[in-house]
């Protein structure tokens, strides 16, 4: 394919994708092909001489479209969405073209640059303390990741990196020496991550990646699923008893099942007066804030008070998926740390054949040294875009907007108390809920299996698409009202679709 041709083939490409928004509403949201589908429609050798564009572009309807569960559809009220937007799927058209494997800050300046700026802009946008900023006091800074996932674990490698310079002491185990290697290998055996039953599972993958230990500390509805700083202290005192070592913890912000906070005021509270390792003393718990979805509702001053997030300056780092809620396409997890040299002094290999100037000028950033791969992709170009195209001002109203639906689809439920029992929300646009009938008598069995038909019988319809969790052996539908194309009128088809399948449901 020349320039010419491109031009063609992107004009028809950009013609489709603007076409395929306008009637997103026409398909149904989930796909409906069988398992192994495309492995039928598709020769089982990729072909050996080239194909012109124009069958390659028929494809995409015919083949590949039909096996699309659509996540920007207006009914998509499932797990928590995966955002877009014009502006942002502009930013990954230019950065597909100006494709590089940009590690360090010489391998294209503007790359490193442009995200350590988007990234302060983001931090200042949602209200994080200034220890997050790269102009910060405690010198920080934001770095764009692929997730959550691999945000939580790049914290977990300088947090234990952290603790074992904190707690093997260079004066008596030398660097470099056997009796260093035997007693952090020792120290290994015993540190553990800790996280709780509503924290995401990426904390206990990274566990599981790095071989450490792992301890889960059960929550439960009396606390709405959050952590609070005595059921902390108490876990701290019971795994020191064991001879264990808690050296790093997930705290949330928005749980997946409930979008549950964690009780900031009280862990901070618990960490500082910790009797071993209290907070700003060598051997602390890193506590590791996971924003994923909910982080973006901090760009509204509201949120930030409700959820004190100026307490996290207490904390280590902080991560949020602009790709969730924030109108950026996968993958834009934007990780802040309060103090970038624990990345980097974790992370920093020096190895020959990427030393330049610049980087041993030591004036400039090299975002390898605060992440897992090496290469690394110019996303912050498309969070350049989302955030100047719409502004703080455009974001905060989309938040607004969509936290309104979520009161709106609650206020509903509320009015058929004979057909739907709140379990919690709405909390940031998420409503759990399950079928009516406690009061007559029924239990908890029949109540799942009621509510479980029910779910099945909305998804069934294709016009909807929602998912479930289990809270205390209770079966619960979440009901997400944050997709960028849902309106009022999808929510309220989506009450019509659910009214009638729990009458259906409880009546038969
Ligand atoms: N943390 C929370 C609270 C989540 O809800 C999720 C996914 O929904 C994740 C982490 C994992 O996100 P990612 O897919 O970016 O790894």
């Amino acid at each position: 394919m020349d320039s010419q041709g491109f031009r063609e083939a992107a004009a028809t490409a950009i013609d489709d994708i603007a076409s395929y928004y306008d009637n997103l509403d026409d398909r149904n949201v989930v796909s409906t092909v069988e398992p192994g589908y495309l492995r039928k429609l598709l020769p089982s050798e990729a072909p050996v001489e080239g194909e012109a564009w124009t069958d390659i572009h028929k494809d995409i309807e015919g083949k590949i479209l039909p096996g699309i569960t659509h996540w920007q559809h207006p009914g998509f009220h499932a797990f928590f969405p995966c955002a877009t937007s014009f502006p942002s799927i502009l930013g990954e058209l230019y950065s597909a073209a100006l494709s590089g494997a940009c590690f360090n800050w010489i391998c294209s300046p503007a790359v490193t640059e442009l995200e350590t700026i988007v990234l302060d802009w983001l931090a200042k946008i949602l209200g994080l303390p200034e220890c997050y900023l790269s102009t910060g006091p405690t010198r920080g800074g934001g770095v764009i990741q692929g997730s959550a996932s691999e945000a939580v674990l790049t914290a977990m490698v300088a947090a234990r990196d952290k603790y074992l310079r904190e707690t093997v002491p260079l004066e008596q185990f030398p660097e470099g020496s056997e009796a260093r290697e035997d007693a952090i290998a020792h120290k290994r055996s015993k540190m553990v991550a800790l996280a709780t039953t509503a924290t995401h599972s990426s904390t206990k993958k990274a566990s599981i990646i790095l071989g450490v230990r792992f301890h889960t500390i059960a929550v439960h509805a009396d606390t709405g699923y959050s952590l609070t700083g005595p059921v902390l202290a108490k876990t701290l005192a019971e795994l020191r008893a064991r001879g264990l070592e808690p050296f790093f913890m997930t705290a949330t912000m928005g749980t997946t099942d409930t979008c549950a906070v964690d009780d900031f005021a009280g862990i901070v509270s618990t960490l500082k007066s910790d009797p071993v390792h209290p907070a700003g003393t060598p051997g602390e718990l890193w506590v590791h804030i996971d924003a994923a979805y909910a982080g973006s509702a901090l760009v509204l001053p509201s949120v930030r008070e409700q959820v004190s997030i100026s307490l996290i300056e207490n904390f280590h780092s902080f991560d949020m998926n602009m790709h969730k809620w924030l109108l950026t396409n996968f993958d834009a997890s934007c990780l802040f740390v309060r103090d970038r040299n624990w990345f980097i002094q974790a992370l920093t290999i020096n190895q020959a054949v990427y030393g330049n100037k610049a980087s041993e000028g030591g004036l400039v950033t090299d975002y390898r040294e605060w992440q897992i791969p090496l290469g690394r992709r110019f996303r912050s170009l498309k969070i350049w875009f989302v955030l100047r195209n719409y502004g703080v001002k455009g974001l905060q109203s989309y938040i607004s907007r969509t936290l309104k639906l979520g009161e709106e689809f609650a206020d509903s439920l509320k009015s058929r108390p004979d057909l739907f029992e709140i379990l919690t929300g709405p909390n940031f646009a998420l409503t759990v809920f399950r079928v009516a009938g406690k009061e007559q008598g029924k239990s908890d069995e029949e109540l799942n299996a009621l509510t479980k038909a029910v779910c099945e019988k909305i998804n069934a319809s294709g016009r909807m698409w929602v998912t479930s969790t289990v809270l205390d052996g209770r079966f619960a539908i979440r009901m997400v009202t944050s997709v960028s194309t849902t309106e009022k009128e999808h929510v309220d088809r989506a009450w019509k679709i659910l009214v009638e399948a729990a009458e259906e449901v409880v009546k038969a």
